[in-house]
């Protein structure tokens, strides 16, 4: 059966693309998929600005979408396994990891079908004058193109999918091309939940051929981005001469901030949670450690020790907690920044190669690592290597820390350990980041928004800003008794 689902029917690449999928465990062919190209996009674009121009979806009760969302969370429960399975050989991840995202995907769209039936924030304006009815209402964006990445390749998806729905509008959605199979089957899950045809729309390929042109087309009216910074700037800009809405969720480079008078137990093991979670590629990634000076020793060697321990391995092995990176291209940048790190002069820990175990060759592992005696001036320190390597630098004082905290362009996460309250609280208000942990480090909920500062992007995910950022505020003012004004009299 074809991959692409554009105006309600599944339909091959035009010019007949495809594109061979392989499981970043042991470099086997999951599947051979179809590949848009110009075509298929612009054929996708105009099956959603018909659904948006002159379907029913846009104007249909907020009550009835949000029974729609309610009926699609149902039935992602009811194929959660193979949904968890198809996730887990497309990126590699645990099994386990892929079913607690099943999970969260399920009640993302229950959230969202929830707030969606309960009417929304409309609200009627006391204008202060009797002959007047004034409200403002809040309406669907239009066409939506929603482009997501491969770590969380569903969970993104949904973080966009739901709201987008929930608030009327029509999409083209375009995941990340490693990783297509989870987005096809949620499309089968729309339809048979009921969604009119053209509502949701799919294109697989490559960012510059099928994701590109999304960003330019005219018919497109907001672009939801998940995804890297460079590729976040270049899709600003594409969308710029159309002035279209821009959301976007970028990388992050957070810190988890140590103090010497953490809960020593429970702020080692998530520290190595916080970076070694899927091999670090994680967004909200734990990826500078923060130490204070007279906790360093102990704690480093506390790490470390537990970090060369970590059992790898595929998808299945149930022994396995942490698995491979998602390509060799992708090893072959994170093997790049710990070199750079090595050669600007970080110690290396532990990790810092591939895993010597032979029944792990096929796939692109590589191993749990721990950069020491780092600097805010390293490349491994500023940039995202979005894989498992962990810089760590010391702090004497509260303003030291948040000053290298804040010391990134980014600013997406960041945690602080201490058992002084206060403490914990001022550290928290001063981290520019759009979630702080407070002696925790990745939760995070439905219900509360999720987005970046700085170059982490800007929009928010999630909560009710989730929600209103796929929707336009518009003010309706009726006058009840024209009367002529004469202001020309
Ligand atoms: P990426 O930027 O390479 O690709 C993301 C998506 O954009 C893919 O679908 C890709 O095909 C597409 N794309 C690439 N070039 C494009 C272009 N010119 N125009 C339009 N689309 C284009 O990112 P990735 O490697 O897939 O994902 C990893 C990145 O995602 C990391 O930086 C990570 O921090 C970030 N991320 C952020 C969040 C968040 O919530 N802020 C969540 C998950 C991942």
């Amino acid at each position: 059966m074809p991959e692409l689902f554009i105006g309600g029917t599944w339909t091959a690449a035009a010019d007949g693309g495809v594109r061979e999928i392989r499981c970043p465990a042991d470099g086997s062919l999951v599947a051979t998929v179809d590949e848009a190209g110009p075509k298929d996009v612009a054929a996708a674009i105009a099956a959603a600005r018909d659904a948006f121009d002159s379907g029913p979806w846009p104007t249909s009760p907020a009550s009835e979408r949000g029974a729609l969302l309610l009926r699609v969370a149902a039935l992602l429960e009811r194929d959660k396994d193979a949904f968890a399975r198809a996730e887990s050989l497309d990126t590699g991840k645990r099994l386990v990891e892929s079913e607690y995202d099943m999970d969260d995907i399920a009640n993302c769209f229950r959230y969202f079908g929830n707030l969606t039936a309960s009417g929304g924030s409309d609200r009627i304006v006391d204008t202060g004058d009797t002959g007047v009815d004034s409200r403002v209402v809040h309406e669907p964006v239009g066409v939506c193109a929603l482009i997501t990445p491969w770590n969380y390749p569903l969970l993104q998806t949904a973080w966009k999918v739901a709201p987008a729905l929930g608030a009327g509008n029509t999409f083209v959605l375009k995941p990340s091309e490693l990783t297509p199979h989870t987005a096809v089957m949620l499309m089968k899950l729309l339809a048979e939940a009921g969604l009119p045809d053209g509502v949701a729309n799919l294109v697989l390929g490559a960012g510059p051929t099928a994701g590109a042109p999304l960003s330019e087309d005219p018919r497109v009216d907001m672009v939801s981005f998940t995804g890297g910074l460079v590729t976040g700037r270049r899709i600003m800009a594409a969308a710029a001469p159309t002035v279209k809405k821009v959301a976007l969720e970028l990388g992050g480079k957070n810190p988890n901030i140590v103090f010497a008078d953490a809960d020593f137990e429970a702020a080692v093991d998530y520290a190595l949670m916080a970076i070694f979670l899927h091999s670090g590629q994680v967004c909200s990634a734990g990826a500078r450690l923060l130490v204070q000076d007279e906790l360093h020793g102990a704690f480093t060697g506390e790490l470390v020790k537990r970090a060369r321990e970590i059992p790898i391995g595929g998808p299945f092995d149930e022994n396995a907690r942490t698995g491979p990176l998602i390509s060799a291209a992708h090893r072959d940048k994170v093997e790049a920044y710990v070199a750079a790190g090595l050669a600007e002069g970080a110690v290396l820990r532990c990790g810092g190669a591939r895993p010597d175990d032979p029944a792990l060759r096929d796939g692109f592992y590589y191993l749990p690592t721990v950069l020491d005696d780092c600097t805010p001036d390293m490349s491994v320190v500023r940039d995202e290597s979005f894989g498992p390597v962990l810089t760590v630098e010391r702090f004497r004082d509260e303003a030291e820390a948040v000053a290298l905290a804040n010391d990134t362009v980014y600013g997406l996460t960041g945690a602080v350990w201490t058992q002084d309250v206060a403490r914990g609280q001022r550290v928290a208000s001063r981290v520019r980041a759009g979630t702080v942990w407070i002696n925790d480090f990745h939760p995070y909920v439905p219900q509360a928004e999720w987005g970046g500062m700085k170059q982490s992007g800007f929009g928010r995910e999630l909560g009710p800003a989730g929600l209103a950022e796929y929707q336009e505020a518009k003010h309706i003012w009726r006058n009840l008794a024209p009367t002529p004004q004469r202001w020309f009299a």
